[in-house]
């Protein structure tokens, strides 16, 4: 099997540059999807940052710099910002461009990017699921999309042949590409993503706020479990508030849902119905065991946290 190592684009223009923005950078660097990687933040200091790390070819404070002669636009900030990015950025996009994103929610992006989005411009909205709690341009690495999914939402009637290179772009990140519906990806990723991180956030809270344990109690036995909430709970603020506000139908309907079965729970314990935890905790075990069976976890105890000596 021969590897394709042409560039895919001349130029990608990465609009935010911090965990998401900076590991594209990297992962286009490392396979040679285009020769030139432009990036774009408002803030001097990621400027610098990312000046001084070196994975962009040009780093920019203006979108009409950022974006000129792009052939792939990708935007990679909270997704309250898209729509005036958007606006602000439709006259200088390159005729044939592709306008993209990385956006945790879909059909918000169509709502907002769409109306801006000139005729002779492709918007193709996409979103990769892999991720960590870090954020800024420190925080990138070019593994970071290495098999994991990346879901493009493309809209009726697309360009087939840019959806195409948008496609081969993905796979060529180290990705697995999916076409979705935007309303069904914002129903699936309110379940395996959002309600799981308003959980955390809220167990966190908690926790936080009990007066009759004390915060240095919380942290000693953090061990207990608590700690693999605190990870998800230490997620960027200002992403995790855009992506509540933007994914507010699909969120509600899966906390209503989530609600019943805790309530179900709630009932099991109280009434000392022994069969229906251990059912249930079964069923849950076996969902973990398929995780790793699809390569979406390690399997080492622990998440393969280092044995402390003791
Ligand atoms: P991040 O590390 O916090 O980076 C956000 C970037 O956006 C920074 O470069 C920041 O620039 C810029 N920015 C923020 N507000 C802006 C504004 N109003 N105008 C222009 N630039 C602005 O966040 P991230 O984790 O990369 O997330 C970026 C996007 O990826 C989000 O839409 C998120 O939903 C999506 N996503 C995140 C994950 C994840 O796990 N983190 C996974 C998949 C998708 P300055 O430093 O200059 O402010």
């Amino acid at each position: 099997m021969t590897i394709d190592s042409r560039p895919v684009f001349s130029k990608v223009a990465l609009i935010g540059i911090g965990l998401i923005g900076s590991s594209m950078a990297h992962a286009i660097k490392r396979g040679g999807l285009a020769a030139h990687v432009a990036g774009y933040a408002n803030d001097p200091g990621t400027l610098e940052k990312a000046r001084a790390i070196g994975f962009a070819d040009s780093l920019h404070d203006t979108l009409q710099l950022a974006v000129r002669d792009a052939d792939l636009v990708v935007l990679a900030t909270p997704v309250g910002a898209f729509g005036a990015l958007a606006k602000e950025m439709a006259p200088d996009l390159k005729r044939g461009a592709i306008l993209s994103d990385v956006g945790s929610v879909k059909t918000a992006v169509v709502r907002d990017v769409g109306p801006f989005v000139p005729d002779h411009v492709h918007l193709i909205p996409a979103h990769p699921i892999a991720g960590t709690e870090q954020s800024g341009p420190e925080a990138g690495f070019a593994e970071l999309f290495d098999g994991r999914w990346c879901i493009l939402t493309p809209p009726p009637g697309v360009d087939a042949h840019a959806l195409d290179t948008l496609k081969t772009f993905w796979q060529r990140m180290g990705s697995q590409v999916e076409i979705m519906d935007p309303k069904h990806h914002d129903l699936v990723l309110a379940i395996t993503s959002h309600v799981p991180h308003l959980i955390a956030y809220n167990i966190v809270g908690t926790a936080a706020d009990l007066e009759t344990v004390t915060e240095s109690e919380v942290i000693k036995y953090s061990a207990g479990g608590f700690r693999d909430f605190t990870r998800i709970a230490a997620s960027d603020p200002t992403m995790w508030r855009d992506v509540f506000l933007n994914n507010r139908e699909a969120v509600l309907e899966m906390l209503t849902r989530f609600n019943e079965d805790l309530n179900l729970l709630q009932r099991a314990i109280r009434w000392g119905d022994g069969d229906m935890l251990f059912n249930l905790f079964t069923r849950t075990r076996a969902i973990r065991r398929s995780i790793i069976d699809a390569g979406q976890d390690s399997a080492e105890p622990n998440f393969g946290r280092a044995k402390k000596k003791p």
